[in-house]
């Protein structure tokens, strides 16, 4: 039996998907050349806090599931479901069952569907990268997205079905190939999911449940990879020089776009990076 009380649905065996967020990333600040004002340093704190809060929230959310044994839905359940989601400031949701390979290794899934979520992060602020303004915006759309998804999950849960939540800032699963089954977007050169309506500028999250989920819906991205294909600005212009002009395939369908290292060298260096967001043509 797990530490949940419950037997998990998966633990991730793939050797090449091992979870790490670096530390540096928890103890982060802003560099000298970013003096805020007061009232700005003080939402920038409070998305940072409620961002790490959020994750470690959304770890629990395993518990709880004891009595959870219900699985049928109807599509008016999903209608209600969606209409909630986007009610919170969602802007896509999509469903596809948990692909048991893209779970990091060792780690406990609780659900074997995966509903995908992801919200916007704002123009206005993406387009001031790399700097505090850009870093507010991610950091509020994690907060905000985290809490959203802890918040579905708890719903479906209160539902009888049994279900956890992935938090956006790190899940026990990779989003990425999730959101592309679902028929959200396309997989990006410089490694993100990438949208018609906002490039790579949205941040996702999955909520694993048993609840029977709709088909993904279908959804024609053929413009979009023609155009990602011969743009390839990211490659050249990544500040960190980590967008890899040939990604490289590790074994059971892990493909890597970004040089790990060099990229968190660049968030740490040019205050949380993120030139890539700003730069994706179709972001603006
Ligand atoms: S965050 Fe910076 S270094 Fe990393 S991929 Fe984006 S532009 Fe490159
Ligand atoms: S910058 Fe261009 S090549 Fe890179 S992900 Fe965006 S569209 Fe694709």
């Amino acid at each position: 039996m797990s530490d949940a009380g419950i037997e998990p649905t998966y633990i991730g065996k793939n050797e090449n998907l091992v979870f790490i967020i670096p530390n540096e990333l928890f103890n982060m600040s802003l560099g000298p050349a970013e003096v805020l004002d007061r009232e700005t340093a003080k939402l920038f704190s409070k998305y940072l806090r409620g961002t790490f809060k959020g994750f470690q929230q959304s770890r629990k959310t395993k518990y709880g599931n004891e009595n959870n044994t219900k699985t049928e839905t109807t599509s008016d359940f999903w209608e209600q479901f969606e209409k909630k989601a986007s009610g919170l400031d969602v802007n896509f949701i999509g469903y596809t069952p948990v692909n048991e390979n893209y779970i990091f290794k060792g780690l406990k899934v609780y659900g074997k569907n995966a509903i995908v979520l992801a919200m916007e992060m704002k123009w206005d602020q993406i387009k001031t990268a790399p700097g505090a303004i850009c870093e507010i915006e991610v950091f509020r759309v994690y907060k905000v997205l985290g809490d959203v998804t802890i918040e579905l999950a708890e719903f479906l849960k209160e539902q009888g079905y049994k279900s956890e939540a992935h938090h956006p800032f790190g899940g026990k699963l990779l989003y990425g190939p999730h959101a592309i089954a679902a028929n959200l977007g396309i997989m990006g050169r410089n490694g993100l999911i990438i949208t018609p309506e906002f490039g790579p500028r949205q941040r996702w999250s999955i909520i694993t449940t048993d609840a029977e989920i709709p088909k993904a819906k279908e959804r024609d991205f053929s413009e979009l990879k023609e155009f990602c294909e011969r743009c390839g600005i990211c490659v050249k212009e990544c500040i960190g020089g980590a967008v890899l002009e040939t990604p490289i395939k590790k074994g059971n369908g892990v493909v890597t776009h970004i040089d790990r290292s060099k990229c968190i060298q660049s968030i740490l260096d040019n205050n949380y990076c993120s030139y890539c967001l700003r730069i994706c043509m179709p972001s603006s």
